[in-house]
Order: structure tokens, then C-alpha cells, then sequence
């Protein structure tokens, strides 16, 4: 309890925050401190170390003041005497309404399938509404996950699979990447015991090799750069998370095969400005042969999410290969913890309630809103779901050279009605990279996708038995006068 003071919290805090900012803060953790004041975890431990933790959490992906005070404050209305009404007067309507969306969020509790929907859709509203609820959540459920082993056994497995079934998914769909192979990790012991233990068993010797590997590495690249004049701001490993390996390992293309896993270790050098990037590329292939065909430049053509870096990949001591990820510190926050660090570099921040799903990035969020206000049965809700937010994207483009998100297994009906309906409604043909295809093909990543179109030509009942995703079949169903159950 000694180390939860205010000053140790204000280690981490941004130069970002002006008086009044920290003043906010200061006074939500006094609050919070206060409130929870005799309340204990399930771990014996005084309860504001979960309010000091999420706090800190927030704070450590850049959001702002009200969002870590409220972050302090999430448990305050649900588990304390103290009421909604109370921190309204004392912190203003922005944390308050934070706060209380948080509560809501967590009132429904996840017991199976129908449960599980009600928790997703109001998961999007307040997403839409203000992504910094969901954020809160998050950072809420990672502390939970890390204390896991201190709640009665038979609520672990509930919690866990949750984890694994909502927040993971969600994370990575906002981008986080480093808070998703968390999660999961975290969610594995408890979801899967006999498949974590062995792997964990079986992996531990290839880990404790590339570990030292690159324990070894770090300060030669270290000493390289020096002689340079190249400050890194930072060199350090990743070992692939313990979930995603499995995950890899369960593909029948890699069938178990550890040999088949080529992203187990990466060393990542963070730099502060592009052109030492290119510099310390430089420096890396004059250490280490790279293998030909591995370099990839994603700082000059940054992959259709965003994400900027460069990769290479290089034979190191005694031959064993590893992967090296070099990157400006600003990519680096971005492809570790996407929306949060978009909301944290955008200077709208407290500006806009709402906020980010403004931004043409992260337009999905809208649409997600408006949609799952338009499908009112749970069942299917839930299918379009997982085809049309979970499942892995691919992105291809407009003859324009503009960027298209759409479900993998997408096909180019999917592609017109996303463009336009009526671009859909009158689609004759495609062409994908120039050539025609069928219109039942399925699209690549980086596809180019043109539509053909002509007045008289109408939709078909048969493009419902290759149409992807939900806006696609929806607006099918409409043309053809079939049923309006999933449209607005
Ligand atoms: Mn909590």
C-alpha cells in the first residue's frame, strides 16, 4: 500500500499535462483513495490498488486528464456509498458521464451466448458515443485478468472466457496490439489449463534460446549505433505472446511445427526521427546479412491500418535468425496501442464527446453503431458479427488508390455496395487488377478493384449465396423486395 502514493503515480505523468490537468487527477485520486477507504480486493489488498492500477494504466497509453481521473473513479459509484450525483458536483458532467457509462457497462454480466450479444452491442453504443468508456473498461479488465487467481475458481473460467470472447477481439480490433496478446495470454491458463501447460513446457527451450539471443545482440547494436552518433530512445526484445503462437501452431499450414514460426522473437530499436531509422537499417545489414526478400519498408508505404516500421530480417550469431523492427517512437505508441494513441496525438482530445469515430480511420465505429441499431435479432446479430467485425480484414483499393476495409472472404459485390448502393444495385462486372473476374471471386489484400455498371442491370437472388458482408445482403434482400428484418 506505502508504494500507492500520489507521487509515485505522478512518476509516469506527460509533460502534456497542464496545472489544471494534474489538478484533476490529484483530486481523483484523493477521492477515490477516500471512497474506497476499508474496501479489499479479492487478493486482501486495499480495493484503490484497482482504481491506482487502471489509472495508471490510462496513463500509460497517453489519454488524457478526464479520462484517467475517471479511470481513478470507475469503481467509486458501483462499490462505494458514494453516488453518480456526488461525483457529478465534484469532478463536472464530462468525468461523471465516463464514470457512469463505465458502471453500465459493467452491470450485465457474461453468462453465455444471449448475454454475450447484449454486453457486445452496449460495448459498441459506448464506443460510439465516447471510445474513452471502452478504453476505461479495458484498462479495468487488464488489472482484473492480472488478479485473477485471487477470485473463487469457479468465476475465473467465466471471467476468462470473456476476456477471450469480447475484450480480446475488441482490442485488436482498436489496434491494441500489445493490450490483445495481454489479454489473451493472461485468459489462456484459465480458458485452455492443459493446452497452456504444455505448450509452455514445450516452448520454454526455444524462448530461453532466442531470449539469450538477443540479450546478447542488444549492446552490439547499442555500441553500433553509438559510433554513429544514434541515440536510440530505445533497444529492446518482444518474444512472441504465449496465446498467438498457439494460435499459429493450431494452423494446419504450420500443423505444430515450431520450425514453421518465424516471428517468435524480434529486436525493436526506437528511434526519434525517420532518417536515423534509415541510418540504423543501414547499420544492422553491415552487421548482419539480411535475408534477401524479408526487407520491408512500411515507413514509406505504411501498411492500409496505419502501420509504419521497418522489418528486416537478419542470420545473427551463430546463424540463428531473428527479425529487427525499427521504428520513430511515434509509429512505435501507434502500433502498440492504436486508438489510444491516435486519441492521445490527435489534439482534439477532451474537445469532442465522441471524439475519434469522427475520423475517417476509425468510421467503422459509426457504422457499427447504425447497424447494430438495425438488426434487432440477437442470433443474427452475432453471425453478422463475426463476419463483419471479427474476422480478419483485408484492404484493397479504389481505382482511386483509396483504401477499402472488408471481411476476409470478401467478394467484389461486397466491394460495390460498400462503394455506393446504387454502385451494388447496377453492378454488371468487375475488375480486379485490371482483368475481369466473376463477380463471385474472392478479393486479396492490395486487390484493385473496379466495378462495372449499367443502368438496367439488377441485383440477383444468387449474389445473397456469395455476399459477405451484412451492408452487401441487406441491401440485396431490399432490391429484391425480400424481408426487411435487416434493414434500417
Ligand atoms: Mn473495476
Amino acid at each position: 500500500m506505502d508504494d500507492l502514493t500520489l507521487e509515485n503515480f505522478f512518476k509516469e505523468i506527460d509533460d502534456k499535462f497542464n496545472e489544471n490537468d494534474r489538478q484533476i487527477i490529484e483530486r481523483a485520486f484523493i477521492f477515490a483513495k477516500k471512497a474506497h477507504e476499508g474496501q479489499k480486493r479479492a487478493s486482501g489488498e486495499p480495493y484503490f490498488v484497482h482504481a491506482y492500477k487502471t489509472g495508471a494504466t490510462l496513463m500509460k497509453w497517453g489519454l488524457d486528464a478526464e479520462t484517467i481521473a475517471a479511470g481513478l473513479l470507475h469503481d467509486v459509484a458501483e462499490d462505494t456509498a458514494t453516488g453518480i450525483e456526488e461525483i457529478k458536483k465534484e469532478f463536472g458532467e464530462s468525468i461523471a458521464f465516463l464514470v457512469d457509462s463505465v458502471t453500465k457497462l459493467g452491470k450485465i454480466k457474461y453468462r453465455g451466448q444471449e448475454k454475450n450479444v447484449e454486453n457486445l452491442r452496449k460495448m459498441f453504443l459506448a464506443m460510439a458515443e465516447d471510445i474513452r468508456v471502452v478504453l476505461i473498461k479495458m484498462a479495468d479488465r487488464l488489472h482484473n485478468m492480472q488478479t485473477l487467481e485471487f477470485v473463487k475458481k469457479e468465476k475465473q473460467k467465466r471471467i476468462a472466457l470473456e476476456t477471450l470472447e469480447i475484450y480480446a477481439p475488441i482490442a485488436n480490433r482498436l489496434e491494441m496490439g500489445e493490450l490483445k496478446g495481454d489479454l489473451e495470454d493472461l485468459a489462456f491458463k484459465y480458458v485452455y489449463p492443459q493446452e497452456y501447460e504444455n505448450l509452455v513446457k514445450k516452448s520454454k527451450p526455444l524462448y530461453d534460446k532466442i531470449r539469450n539471443l538477443l540479450t546478447e545482440v542488444q549492446p552490439i547494436i547499442e555500441t553500433e549505433l553509438l559510433k554513429e552518433n544514434i541515440m536510440p530512445v530505445s533497444v529492446h526484445s518482444r518474444t512472441k505472446h504465449l496465446y498467438s503462437l498457439y494460435k499459429k501452431l493450431e494452423n494446419p499450414r504450420v500443423g505444430g511445427d515450431f520450425d514453421r514460426v518465424r516471428d517468435l522473437a524480434a529486436i525493436r530499436i526506437i528511434l526519434n526521427t525517420v532518417e536515423e531509422c534509415y541510418a540504423v537499417l543501414g547499420i544492422i545489414h553491415r552487421i548482419w546479412k539480411p535475408l534477401p526478400g524479408l526487407i520491408k519498408d512500411y515507413i514509406a508505404i505504411p501498411k492500409p491500418n496505419g502501420y509504419q516500421s521497418i522489418h528486416t530480417t537478419v542470420f545473427g550469431p551463430d546463424g540463428v535468425i531473428f527479425e529487427v523492427q525499427i521504428r520513430t517512437v511515434k509509429m512505435h505508441e501507434e502500433a502498440e496501442n492504436g486508438i489510444a494513441a491516435h486519441w492521445a496525438y490527435s489534439e482534439q482530445g477532451k474537445a469532442s464527446v465522441g471524439g475519434l469515430s469522427n475520423q475517417k480511420k476509425y468510421a467503422w465505429i459509426k457504422q457499427l453503431k447504425d447497424w447494430q441499431e438495425s438488426i434487432s435479432d440477437n442470433k443474427e446479430f452475432m453471425e453478422n458479427l463475426k463476419i463483419d467485425f471479427f474476422q480478419d480484414r483485408i484492404f484493397v483499393f479504389t481505382p482511386m488508390g483509396e483504401v477499402v476495409d472488408l471481411p476476409e472472404g470478401a467478394t467484389p459485390i461486397d466491394f460495390a455496395y460498400h462503394v455506393h448502393t446504387d454502385v451494388g444495385n447496377h453492378c454488371m462486372g468487375a475488375k480486379v487488377n485490371s482483368k475481369m473476374v466473376a463477380l463471385d471471386s474472392e478479393l486479396k489484400n492490395w486487390d484493385m478493384v473496379e466495378i462495372i455498371t449499367t443502368k438496367n442491370k439488377k441485383p440477383s437472388e444468387g449474389w445473397l449465396t456469395f455476399a459477405k458482408t451484412s451492408q452487401a445482403r441487406s441491401k440485396i434482400r431490399v432490391a429484391l423486395g425480400m424481408g426487411k428484418k435487416d434493414h434500417l
